[in-house]
């Protein structure tokens, strides 16, 4: 079988010219123009990267945007004032910090101090409750991308056995409630699985829709899918590489080249969800400034 591959870059490449339209009809009508910050503690190669790429992303579609580095030995009471600052601007209509933060910071305090007006990762309790209410909110922005990509490719969801493999507070459980929601893309009926799942492969082999978010490179093999599914990566891995300039290659949580002709749709690592999470972010941000006027 020949499958579509699900191009998150495509997709947000499409995304991100509607939001470029967006952001001038709001200029056009004197509304100020959107602000992103991004909080980056420490060095962390792969986590810079990603800040970089949403900074980029931002200039791409005139929102303005605000690098806050901070160096990996700050305490949390620090950081939590910085934190502060962000939400008491003005000016800044969304920010994110970046995860994982070091071990000496307590990432769920750092959560909660994001006031929930300018949560556009998504990840504060208010931004969590209201999604599974299904009021008017951030959704976390990568299994928000998700979303949107099954929107785009018109991949049919109702009635559909959606498996997850994952879960995470970021990615696997609101992506097992947004695809059992009473709209589209959802109306799944979703199994959630995590490390404690027994017979994990009986269980993947009966979905026609499988969301990978496990964090183990190429854990899904073609043995564990079924014929005519459709199979989103959601794992990023650096795995070292010399024969590539850059030192490594990324690899996602999926077998991609056995698993792909067993697909009716697949998403590609890189190229696919990674994208779609920033796309998403930068949606949430617009919904920002949106919602405040
Ligand atoms: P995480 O917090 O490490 O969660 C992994 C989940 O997988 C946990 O729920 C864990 O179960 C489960 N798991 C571990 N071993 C398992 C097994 N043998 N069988 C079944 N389930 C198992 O990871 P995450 O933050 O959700 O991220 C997952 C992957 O996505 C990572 O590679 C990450 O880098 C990537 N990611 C990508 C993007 C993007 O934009 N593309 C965004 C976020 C994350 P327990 O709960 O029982 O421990």
């Amino acid at each position: 079988m020949e499958p579509t591959i699900v191009s998150g870059k495509e997709v947000s490449n499409k995304i991100k010219e509607e939001i470029a339209i967006a952001v001038e009809k709001l200029k056009s009508k004197g509304v100020k123009t959107p602000h992103l910050a991004a909080v980056l503690v420490g060095e962390d190669g792969a986590s810079r990267t990603y800040v970089n790429a949403k900074v980029k992303a931002c200039e791409k579609v005139g929102f303005n945007s605000t690098l806050v580095k901070l160096e990996s030995d700050i305490s949390e009471a620090d950081l939590l004032a910085e934190i502060e600052k962000l939400n008491n601007n003005s000016d800044i209509d969304g920010f994110i910090v970046q995860l994982p933060l070091p071990n000496h910071i307590d990432e769920q305090k750092v959560t909660e101090a994001i006031a929930p007006e300018k949560d556009v990762d998504g990840f504060h309790p208010v931004s969590l409750g209201k999604m599974l209410l299904h009021l008017p909110s951030f959704l976390p922005a990568t299994p928000y991308g998700i979303t949107e990509m099954l929107r785009h490719y018109n991949i049919p969801t109702e009635g559909k056995h959606c498996v997850v493999i994952g879960r995470s507070h970021i990615v696997g459980s609101p992506m097992s409630v947004l695809m059992a929601r009473n709209s589209y893309p959802g109306n799944c009926t979703v199994t959630l699985t995590h490390s404690r799942t027994q017979n994990l492969a009986e269980i993947t082999k009966a979905a026609d829709i499988l969301i990978v978010a496990i964090g183990k490179p190429e854990f899904v093999t073609a043995d564990m899918v079924k014929e005519g599914a459709t199979v989103i990566d959601v794992g990023i891995h650096r795995i070292e590489d010399a024969s590539r300039k850059s030192g490594f290659k990324l690899l996602g949580d999926v077998k991609f080249d056995e698993v792909a002709s067993k697909c009716a749709f697949i998403s590609p690592v890189p190229g696919g969800v990674g994208p779609m999470t920033i796309a998403s972010l930068l949606k949430n941000t617009l919904l920002a400034v949106e919602l405040k006027n």
